[in-house]
C-alpha cells in the first residue's frame, strides 16, 4: 500500500514536471518573444513619431521660408503701401504665418501686414502708433536658422510662445519677419497621439525651447525615448512614449498572447491525457520495463512419473519477481502480455533464462523434458519456428527435450497455419502438448486434429476424481483416446494421494501438482534434480524419486 502511494506521488510529480516543462517552455519563449516584439515595436513607434515631428516642423517652417523668399524676390523691403497687397496675400495663402512685419535695423517693428496701409501715410517714425496694431510680444532668444534667416523665440503676454523668422530684404537695413505659433511645430493633440505620447519637445539648434507638451516621465526607464535632429533647420525633437501606451503594447498583441496561452493550455490538456500511456503507471510500459530489467523469471513445477516414481521433467511457469521481493503470479499479467504483444519477447526471454539456469542439468539427463507455455497466438506466426530452433541451438537442451504447451482455452484463430507451424516444430524434434483439456469451447476432436503429442488433463477433472462419476469417466475416455492416438497424458493440479492412486489405476503416466511440489525457483529445482538423479546412477527413463519424497 505504502509502495503504491509512493509510486503514485512520484508519478504525479513527474507528470507535473513534464507538463510544466512542455507547457511552460513555449509559454516563456512566447512571452519572451512577445516582450521583444513589444519592445521593438514600441521603440519603432517612438522613433517614427520623432521622424514625423521633424518632417512636420521642416514643412511648416519651409512654407514660411518660401513665402518670405517670394516677398523678398518681389522687392518687399519696407512699409510702402505698394507692399501691402503682397504681404496680405502672403499671410492669406501661407497658413502657418500669423503676422508678417517689416523690422528695422534696431529690431523695432516698423509695420505689419495689418497696418502697413495706415503707417505708410502716418509718421513712419511713430513706432508706438504702429506697434499698437501688432501682436504684443517680447523676443526671448535669437539665433541663425541658416545662412540667410534668423530665428527668434518670441514670448507672448499670455505666456504662449511664437517663432519668428527674419530675412534681410532688399539692399537696405530692413528685414521681413514672419510670426508663427510654436504649437504648429508640435503634433496636434488627436485622440491617438494623446494616447501615444507622454511627452514631446522641440528645441532650436542652440537649445532654446520652441515648444513642448505632455509630462516628462518620472522614471525614464518606464518608457521609450527617441531624439531626432532636423538636417535642414537644426531643430532637435525629443519624444517619450509610455510602454503601455504604444500601439504594440495595446490590444492586438495582448489578444495574440491570450490566444497562444489558450493553445498551450489545450496542448497541455491533450498531453495530460496522453501522458499516462507513457508513464510508469501504464501497466504495459511497466511490464516491458520488468521484462528488460529481468524481473520475469522462470519457476519450475516438477512433473512426476506416477508409474515409476521418477522425475520426468518440469513445466516452466513465469513469475514476476519485483525489486522489493514480492512475487506476482502470471494470472495477473499474462493476459496483458498477450494483448500487448509482449508475450513473444517474454516467452523467448524465459526460454533463454531456462537454458542458462537449468540447461546443463537438463541437457545431461536426456529423459527430462522441459515444458513452456506458448500462447496460442504465437502458433499462427511461422517465424517462431526459426526462433525456437535458434533459442535452443548451441545450448545443452536438445530439441527432443522441449515441450510447448498450447492452451485449449483460447480459440484457435488460424487452424491451418497453426497446424502447419505445429508440424514444423515437431519436425525440429519439439513436442506439443494441449493444455487445460476439457475447459475450452473448441471441442476435443477439433483440437486433436492439430496433431499434438501430449494431452494435459485440467485440474478441474482431477479434482472431481472419486467424487464425480462423470469426471472419472471423462478422464478414462481421455486416457483411452490418448493411448489410441499414441499421445502421452499429464494430469495437472494433483493435490492428494487418493488422486495419485486413481490416476495410476486409470493408466495415467505423468502428473504434476502440489502433492509432489509447487512451482519451484531455479535453485530449488536444480537441487531436486540433483537429489533425484546424481549423474552416473542409472538414469534411463528419468530420475528416481528419493525415498523420502516418494514415501511422503
Ligand atoms: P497452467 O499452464 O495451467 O499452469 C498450471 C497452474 O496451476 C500454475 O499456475 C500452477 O502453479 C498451478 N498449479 C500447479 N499445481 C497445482 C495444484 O496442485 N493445485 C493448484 N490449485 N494449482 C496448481 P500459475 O503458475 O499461477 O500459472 C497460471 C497460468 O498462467 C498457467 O496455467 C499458464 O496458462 C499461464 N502461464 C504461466 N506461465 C506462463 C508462460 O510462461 N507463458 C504463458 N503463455 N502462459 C503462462
Ligand atoms: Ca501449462
Ligand atoms: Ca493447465
Amino acid at each position: 500500500m505504502g509502495l503504491s502511494v509512493r509510486a503514485f506521488t512520484r508519478q504525479h510529480i513527474v507528470a507535473i514536471a513534464v507538463g510544466v516543462l512542455v507547457a511552460g517552455t513555449p509559454l516563456i519563449a512566447f512571452n519572451f518573444w512577445l516582450s521583444g516584439v513589444i519592445e521593438r515595436q514600441g521603440q519603432a513607434e517612438t522613433d517614427s513619431a520623432a521622424r514625423r515631428m521633424i518632417s512636420l516642423s521642416e514643412s511648416r517652417v519651409g512654407e514660411v521660408v518660401r513665402a518670405l523668399d517670394q516677398l523678398a524676390a518681389a522687392g518687399v523691403a519696407g512699409c510702402e503701401p505698394a507692399n501691402a497687397g503682397a504681404m496680405q496675400r502672403a499671410v492669406f495663402v501661407t497658413p502657418p504665418i500669423k503676422e508678417l512685419a517689416i523690422v528695422g535695423s534696431d529690431g523695432r517693428t516698423l509695420c505689419s501686414h495689418l497696418n502697413i496701409a495706415q503707417t505708410a501715410t502716418a509718421d513712419i517714425g511713430n513706432a508706438d502708433a504702429a506697434d499698437r496694431n501688432l501682436v504684443d510680444h517680447r523676443v526671448l532668444s535669437s539665433e541663425p536658422l541658416d545662412s540667410r534667416y534668423m530665428l527668434d523665440i518670441v514670448g507672448l503676454a499670455d505666456g504662449g510662445q511664437m517663432v519668428r523668422l527674419r530675412l534681410r530684404a532688399g539692399d537696405g537695413p530692413n528685414e521681413i519677419a514672419a510670426l508663427m505659433h510654436a504649437s504648429l511645430l508640435l503634433p496636434q493633440a488627436t485622440a491617438k497621439t494623446d494616447r501615444l505620447y507622454s511627452y514631446v519637445q522641440i528645441t532650436t539648434r542652440q537649445g532654446a525651447s520652441i515648444g513642448e507638451s505632455g509630462e516628462q516621465a518620472k522614471d525614464a526607464g518606464e518608457g521609450f525615448t527617441a531624439m531626432r535632429t532636423s538636417e535642414k533647420f537644426g531643430f532637435v525633437v525629443n519624444v517619450v512614449t509610455q510602454r503601455g501606451r504604444t500601439l504594440a503594447g495595446n490590444v492586438d498583441l495582448k489578444w495574440v498572447g491570450l490566444f497562444v496561452t489558450g493553445i498551450v493550455v489545450v496542448i497541455l490538456v491533450a498531453f495530460g491525457m496522453m501522458v499516462p500511456k507513457n508513464l510508469p503507471n501504464n501497466p504495459v510500459a511497466e511490464l516491458e520495463r520488468a521484462l528488460k530489467a529481468g524481473e520475469l523469471v522462470p519457476y519450475y513445477q516438477p512433473i512426476v512419473d506416477i508409474q515409476s516414481g521418477k522425475l520426468r521433467g518440469a513445466e516452466v511457469l513465469v513469475r514476476w519477481r519485483k525489486a522489493d521481493g514480492t512475487l506476482v503470479l502470471p494470472g495477473s499479467f499474462i493476459p496483458l502480455a498477450e494483448s500487448s504483444g509482449l508475450i513473444r519477447a517474454m516467452t523467448f526471454d524465459l526460454m533463454r533464462r531456462v537454458c542458462v539456469e537449468a540447461g546443463a542439468a537438463i541437457g545431461q539427463r536426456p529423459a527430462l523434458k522441459i515444458s513452456f507455455n506458448f500462447a496460442g497466438a504465437l502458433f499462427s506466426d511461422e517465424t517462431i519456428i526459426k526462433d525456437v530452433s535458434r533459442t535452443f541451438a548451441g545450448t545443452p537442451i536438445k530439441m527432443s527435450q522441449v515441450v510447448l504447451e498450447v492452451t485449449e482455452r483460447d480459440p484457435i484463430e488460424n487452424f491451418t497455419l497453426t497446424r502447419q507451424v505445429i508440424a514444423a516444430l515437431q519436425g525440429l524434434g519439439v513436442r506439443i502438448a494441449i493444455d487445460d483439456v476439457g475447459t475450452g469451447h473448441s471441442g476435443l476432436s477439433y483440437v486433436l486434429k492439430l496433431g499434438v503429442d501430449i494431452i494435459k488433463i485440467d485440474k478441474m477433472f482431477v479434482d472431481a476424481i472419486g467424487t464425480d462419476r462423470n469426471s472419472t469417466t471423462i478422464v478414462e475416455t481421455l486416457v483411452d483416446l490418448a493411448h489410441n492416438m499414441r499421445m502421452d497424458v499429464v494430469a495437472e493440479g494433483v493435490e492428494n494421494f487418493e488422486q495419485v492412486m486413481h490416476l495410476r489405476n486409470l493408466g495415467v503416466r505423468s502428473a504434476q501438482g502440489y502433492v509432489f511440489a509447487p512451482p519451484l525457483p531455479g535453485s530449488s529445482f536444480l537441487k531436486l534434480v540433483e537429489a533425484m538423479d546424481t549423474l552416473g546412477a542409472e538414469n534411463a527413463g528419468g530420475a528416481a524419486l528419493p525415498r523420502k519424497v516418494a514415501a511422503a
